[in-house]
């Protein structure tokens, strides 16, 4: 075993790696980038070295610099994490030649697996199953458009180079494939750097399955079970579980062995992951009628693995470690047993209602699930950030990973909805609302499950209100009570229902709630009792409060109905977290809000720092409110602004490729008067 590592990466996956290998005694090196200088990532090793600027290319892809940081610390080997230099055989080679072990894979295997296309060529050799496709080298657009017609449609034209869930361009008709195919190819030539592309059948309402296999120095190779990653926004996994539900035990042997051939087809040493788009004819009651076809074989440790270390028992990163150092596999295949099921939730700083667009800010509020696993092991929550960390515009916007375990898939959903429930964060825009309506959904929790999930369930995924107004409002009164009788120096905690400050029996509040201005009317009765009118429904309030985390615990009572309230203030804004879900009301001082929403209409400005990627129109066009105007690309994701009016666009001020600052005015609109 390795005395000591280095850690090529950040964030949560840098905080994973260093775990283990503090509990195997394996001495560590964190490097960091000028935004990471206080990373929780760089506390969790012995050592760190500063390698550069905050973008990735300034610091996290600077390979030279790693391989100087580990040789002037003394490290034997790195651990590239996922991300940024995992695939990438030039550092894996100069990693060998510094005398530094990669831990990953051969580099001749990270190439072989690197490009879809190649990879594709190598399987068919092998003996994988495929989806019917195109997957030469000759781009002959003419030659594309008679193989996507061949294949029949509809097809899915995919970079090569691709990954990240990018450039893929899904298209119905023959008609539609020359612009398809142009637009797919600018993509990629843009992120990848690479046009080439292959041709695939679009696989309608497939489920994504993958394997985790692990090779060793000795030529052995072993498959440790399924992971589930069909729940997907814009092509990128969103939950993932394992087993897959409705997995056969000779399905699961044949993808097992599938996928053991695919790793031995490379000479594969370490972890890997080979993904399989699965078909299922016979719809979701039939999973005994799946077909599996390869996809791409991700030549690194992947941001899922926990599902497989929970449901397996095992440490896949002490793996890794011993592997690297030239052990044999620890356990055998006839070995391997798996036991529950696990489920993964990615928890991203973005707002799910406005697209997915990634957000930026700090975790002023960031608490985790603490009193919902009774059992060792039921609950895990893996991140590289603390309460007070910003999350910055030059990484991913994954913040944290919450995996579940029980004994069967029920038991696992009730503690994932039970343990989101329970993380709370404020300060920026996070998915942890969204995903309990995933895990709640019907689809979901019946394991209804194919790549589409998200988007046909939209109606009950997106823009809900958990937690209704009348709780909301009562709640943010209650709190706003609190705060000023706290401000009086009273102690307003001593009461245990409403009171009565003097001089006032009636009192109005304006709140802004899920877009709209809500009024509400408090009046104060005898004997301490409240009466809130909220809109036209009167509620009867009654409520005990207390300081709690940094926040303030409301109980309240109304209408008969009694909730604990969690309320966190953040300038006017009240986010509230109780067991039905969480929510934010604004309160509205009405005098210095009037007259603001007007001046919104035409400002089109980059919602945060990054990358014009595109524009879809130019100086003079007219434009519908709506329609898309320009692609930006940041947090590694690409959003499209649209129109917040009819207009005119009067002036681009960037050209694609150009870098943005947050609240840069991208374009000109003249908004048009009625
Ligand atoms: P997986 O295939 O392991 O499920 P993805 O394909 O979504 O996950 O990508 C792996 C992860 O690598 C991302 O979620 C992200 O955290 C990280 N990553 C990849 N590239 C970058 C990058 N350029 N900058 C920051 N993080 C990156
Ligand atoms: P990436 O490198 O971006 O991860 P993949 O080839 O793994 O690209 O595909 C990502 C996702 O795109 C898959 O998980 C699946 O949801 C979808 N997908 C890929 N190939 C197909 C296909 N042939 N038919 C339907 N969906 C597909
Ligand atoms: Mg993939």
């Amino acid at each position: 075993m390795f005395s000591k590592i280095l850690i090529a990466n950040r964030g949560e996956i840098a905080c994973r790696v260093a775990a283990t290998a503090r509990r195997l005694g394996v001495r560590t090196v964190a490097v960091y980038s000028d935004a990471d200088a206080n990373a929780k990532h760089v506390a969790a090793c012995d050592e760190a070295v500063h390698i550069g600027g905050s973008a990735p290319k300034q610091s996290y892809l600077q390979w030279e610099r790693i391989i100087d940081a580990a040789r002037a610390t003394g490290a034997q080997a790195i651990h590239p994490g996922y991300g940024f230099l995992s695939e990438n055989e030039a550092f894996a080679d100069a990693c060998a030649k510094a005398g530094l072990v990669f831990i990953g894979p051969p580099s001749s295997a990270i190439q072989a697996m690197g490009l879809k296309a190649e990879s594709k060529r190598l399987m068919e050799q092998a003996g994988v199953p495929l989806v019917p496709g195109y997957h030469g080298e000759d781009q002959d657009p003419a030659l594309l458009q008679r193989e996507a017609d061949r294949i029949g449609y509809p097809v899915l034209i995919k970079a090569s180079a691709g990954g990240g869930g990018k450039g893929m361009r899904a298209v119905e008709k023959a008609e539609d494939f020359a612009a398809a195919l142009a637009s797919c190819k600018r993509e990629a030539i843009n992120s990848f750097g690479s046009d080439a592309v292959l041709v695939e059948k679009y696989v309608q309402r497939p489920r994504h399955i993958e394997i985790q296999v692990f090779g060793d120095t000795h030529g052995d190779c072993v498959y440790l079970f399924e992971r589930d990653c069909s729940v997907q926004r814009r092509h990128q996994k969103v939950l993932e579980e394992a087993p897959a539900p409705g997995m056969t035990p000779e399905l699961r042997q044949q993808m097992g062995e599938a996928a053991v051939a695919a790793a031995k087809a490379v000479n594969y040493v370490g972890a890997g992951t080979v993904e399989f788009i699965v078909e299922q004819p016979g719809g979701y009651d039939h999973p005994e009628q799946m077909r599996f076809y390869f996809m791409e074989m991700n030549t690194r440790l992947q941001v899922e693995h926990p599902v497989t270390e929970a449901i397996t028992g095992l440490d896949l990163v002490e793996w890794q470690l011993r592997v690297a150092s030239g052990e044999k596999l620890p356990l055998q295949q006839h070995e391997l047993r798996m036991q529950g099921h696990a489920i993964e939730a990615r928890i991203c700083a973005e707002n799910p209602d406005n697209n997915f667009l990634p957000a930026t800010g700090r975790l002023d509020v960031y608490r985790k699930p603490a009193h919902v696993a009774f059992e060792r092991g039921a609950i895990r929550f893996d991140d590289g950030v603390r309460e007070g960390d910003v999350i910055s515009p030059f990484y991913d916007s994954m913040v944290a990973k919450l995996i579940v375990h029980g004994a069967t898939r029920a038991e696992a959903l009730a503690r994932l909805d039970a343990a989101l429930a329970q993380t709370r964060i404020v300060g920026l825009a996070t998915n942890v609302q969204f995903l309990r309506h995933v895990v709640r959904s019907g689809a979901f929790s019946s394991a209804r499950l194919d790549t589409a999930l998200i988007p046909r369930e939209a109606e009950a995924l997106f823009n809900q209100d958990p937690v209704g107004r009348t709780l909301a409002v009562a709640a943010a009164v209650a709190q706003t009570l609190v705060h000023e009788k706290a401000g009086e120096g009273a102690d307003p905690f001593s009461r245990t229902d409403g009171w009565r400050p003097f001089g006032l029996t009636q009192r109005r509040f304006d709140f802004e709630y899920q877009g709209d201005a809500l009024t509400a009317q408090l009046t104060y009765g005898h004997g301490g009792a409240l009466q809130l009118a909220v809109g036209d429904a009167d509620a009867v309030l009654s409520f005990q409060a207390q300081p709690a985390d940094s926040g303030t615990v409301v109980d309240l009572q109304y209408n008969g109905q009694r909730q604990t309230v969690q309320c966190w203030q953040l300038g006017e804004s009240v986010h509230l977290f109780c067991d039905r879900g969480a929510t934010v009301i604004t309160e509205l001082d009405a005098l210095a809000h009037a007259g603001e929403t007007a001046a919104e209409g035409g400002r089109l400005t980059a919602p945060m720092p990054g990358k014009v990627v595109s524009f879809a129109v130019k100086a003079g066009d007219t434009v519908r409110k709506g329609q898309p105007l320009a692609v930006m690309e940041a947090m590694k994701m690409e959003h499209t602004i649209a129109a917040p009016a009819d207009g005119t666009v009067a002036e681009l001020l960037f050209a694609p490729g150009d870098q943005v600052a947050e609240g840069a005015e991208l374009l000109k609109l003249a908004v048009a008067t009625a």
